[in-house]
């Protein structure tokens, strides 16, 4: 079996209401899959963290170190490309990129070997996770205040347990936010809250001190991913536990904050972190350091899929009766991506998701979505 083929596919959705986290504006949601074809017939599936567009043209840059290449070999396959932009890459799209294109390399292998991806990493730890609702990003023309209580205090009617707030908009409105966000909720339901580096360390340390008595589980993203010693710093002085991760790209760009002990919760993405080959290392060098892992997941059913696939093999750390559990983060915005694109879409029912059974990532494209979500060449 050889790679004959490799393709994007670019989607596109323009949203009837923009909505804003504290570094980004969302007035469509853009994604891309690769999708990787080989030469008896068999396809795999994989979406790269990030811009669509820059990513597909990766990806294609990718390709010439691709065709004629085992899909099975993984490994290598993984050190060749890594290597092949090493020098002017190491982190950002030249990783984000390989991740789509290693995660359609394990749904192939899959197919082949006829068994869902996390039975190849090592075997299912569980058959199903709690999914925790993100959402309350800053949408226009409505009170922030009013409205992230509201759809909070909806995502616990729905029967999830943990929900993710966005903050990094400014301490004062902030703390009204999370304020009235437990309120609506009461003391039960878990709260997050995800600043997606729009503090700087002072504000950081001010939010979480006076968020503290407001039972949040996790600060994620306080600073800028490249500031280690500022998470450092938020970390050292506010009792929040601190989550980041998802713009460190590889185990190369874990090592520094793990080492330093600037997070207590370590957030890779699968589609941004190098895929199921490099996440495996990712993680075990966050056991190394014994620091928790959740997970980051945003985009299409493709990247949820994979990130089940990758939980479900995940161990315990540590092992014992009743271990702490991985949380699936399962984005709650507008987006037709998460349903539209497999045949029959990952949905959570009371806040819990089931891990698809199937070979590979488990889930079947819908071609007909591809093309009516198509972007548009302007
Ligand atoms: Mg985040």
């Amino acid at each position: 079996m050889k790679i004959a083929e490799v393709r994007t596919h670019l989607l596109d959705y323009r949203l009837p209401t923009p909505f804003e986290s504290a570094s980004m504006r969302f007035d469509r949601r853009a994604h891309v899959l690769v999708e990787i074809i080989c030469d008896n017939g068999l396809t795999g599936w994989g979406e790269c963290l990030g811009p669509a567009r820059p990513n597909a043209a990766v990806v294609a840059a990718y390709r010439n170190w691709l065709i004629g290449e085992n899909p099975l070999e993984t490994e290598k396959i993984w050190a060749r490309l890594y290597n092949a932009l090493r020098d002017q890459g190491q982190r950002g799209l030249s990783v984000t990129a390989l991740s789509g294109i290693d995660i359609a390399l394990w749904d192939i292998k899959g197919k082949f070997f006829n068994a869902p991806i996390s039975i190849l990493l090592g075997g299912r730890f569980r058959d199903r996770v709690k999914a925790y609702a993100t959402g309350s990003f800053k949408r226009d023309g409505v009170d922030r205040i009013a409205d992230n209580a509201e759809e909070v205090a909806r995502y616990k009617a729905e029967g999830f347990h943990a929900a993710k707030i966005k903050i990094g908009f400014g301490v004062r409105e902030d703390l009204q936010v999370i304020r009235a966000v437990r309120e609506a909720v009461g003391p039960e339901m878990r709260l997050m809250v995800d600043a997606n580096h729009g503090y700087d360390a002072l504000e950081a340390v001010r939010f979480g001190q006076a968020a503290a008595e407001l039972d949040i589980d996790w600060f994620e993203e306080p600073v800028v991913p490249e500031q280690i010693g500022a998470y450092c710093d938020v970390r050292a002085r506010q009792p929040i536990p601190v989550a980041g991760g998802e713009t460190w790209h590889g185990r190369f760009a874990m090592k520094d904050p793990l080492e330093r002990r600037a997070i207590d919760i370590l957030q890779p993405d699968l589609a941004g972190t190098g895929g199921f080959t490099e996440a495996r290392r990712v993680v075990d060098l966050a056991a190394l350091h014994g620091v928790r892992v959740v997970p980051h997941v945003w985009g299409t059913v493709v990247h949820i899929a994979a990130a089940l696939q990758f939980m479900a093999a995940m161990a315990p750390s540590p092992v014992r009766v009743d271990p702490v559990e991985p949380i699936l983060e399962f984005d709650r915005t507008e987006n037709p991506f998460r349903q539209a694109v497999a045949t029959r879409p990952i949905e959570h029912r009371n806040g819990i998701v089931t891990i698809p059974e199937g070979p590979g990532l488990g889930i079947d494209i819908d071609r007909a979505a591809l093309s009516e979500f198509r972007m548009r060449e302007d």
